[in-house]
């Protein structure tokens, strides 16, 4: 239960998206500010795409300290800022804006999240072989800071194009071989036959479809390392089946609290509560 008083010191940060109801971030970062006993708020806000322009500059002018930003205004977010962290730039994705006096700064933590849960579990993704299932918001960024730290990637996505077009990109500006296929059985098997991490960076498994999987169970093994982006469940049907392999696995919740541990610290300048931040999260999973 929150105690905090409402003075006028506070500082406001929050999250705009469009659904927002079903966010979880609110819970998480006002227990890391109650915890770490720091006079911040943070606020869910519903801003419709049209309202994007507006809610900006509707943060400059209420002093909001930082905001993160979620489907749909993760890329259309970019010309109303400032200024851009290189690594948000050539992800071309913001989850997370910094108000510094009025000076707005763009960044994605969702990559640098990604990475510290593989980190923090002792995987070191250099030159290992990475199979990366989807090319939307959340396989985007994992691609660039994975290709950054220098894996070998191949993307297999439902819709081809959109795998083709990021394997492009990423050859381009890393000047690294990345292969695009499309999410089939036979082109599974034979990227995992070679594979040290599988991603799942779609959103099959997700509540409430938690009986569904982006590939059949035959198809994992116990050299893999699994990494599921989706953390509601926070077990889905993916992970109960890759460690019935015995393959080691990583939820989307490390990710999801890696990332709330980063933006935390760059609106507070503190060290964060990761440990609280992950069993109030979990408690309402
Ligand atoms: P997105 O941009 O909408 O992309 C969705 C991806 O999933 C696309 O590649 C899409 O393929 C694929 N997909 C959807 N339904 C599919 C199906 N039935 N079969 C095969 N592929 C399917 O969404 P996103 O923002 O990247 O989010 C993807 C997942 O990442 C979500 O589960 C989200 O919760 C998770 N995520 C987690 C964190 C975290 O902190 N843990 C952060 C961000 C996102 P097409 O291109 O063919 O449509």
């Amino acid at each position: 239960m929150l105690s905090r008083v409402i003075s006028g010191k506070i500082r406001i940060c929050g999250i705009i998206g469009d659904p927002i109801e079903h966010t979880m971030s609110p819970l998480m970062h006002n227990a890391a500010f109650e915890k770490m006993g720091v006079a911040y708020w943070y606020l869910p806000f519903r801003v419709k795409k049209e309202a994007l322009g507006k809610a900006i500059d509707g943060m400059r002018a209420l002093n909001i300290k930082g905001l993160n930003v979620t489907i749909p205004h993760k890329v259309t977010v970019i010309p109303f800022l400032d200024k851009l962290d290189r690594f948000a730039e050539r992800i071309g994705a913001v989850n997370t804006v910094v108000n510094d006096d009025g000076v707005l700064t763009g960044y994605n933590t969702d990559a640098s999240g990604f990475l510290q849960a593989l980190l923090e579990r002792g995987i070191e993704p250099t030159e290992k072989k990475v199979v990366i299932l989807g090319a939307g918001g959340a396989s985007r960024a994992i691609s660039f800071i994975l290709a950054e730290r220098g894996s070998n990637l191949v993307i297999l996505n439902r819709t081809l194009n959109k795998a083709r077009e990021l394997a492009d990109r990423i050859s381009q500006i890393f000047q690294r071989e990345t292969e695009a296929l499309k999410l089939d059985r036979e082109n599974l098997a034979r990227a995992l036959s070679k594979a040290d991490i599988l991603v799942n960076a779609t959103s099959v498994g997700m509540y409430p479809d938690i009986d569904e999987t982006p590939l059949t169970a035959d198809l994992l093994s116990s050299g893999l390392v699994v990494f599921d982006t989706v953390y509601n469940p926070v077990k889905t049907r993916l992970l109960v089946e890759a460690e019935a392999v015995g393959a080691k696995t990583i939820s989307g919740l490390d990710m999801f609290i890696w990332q709330g541990a980063l933006v935390f610290e760059k609106w507070t300048g503190l060290k964060a509560p990761v440990e609280l931040m992950r069993e109030e999260v979990i408690k309402v999973l």
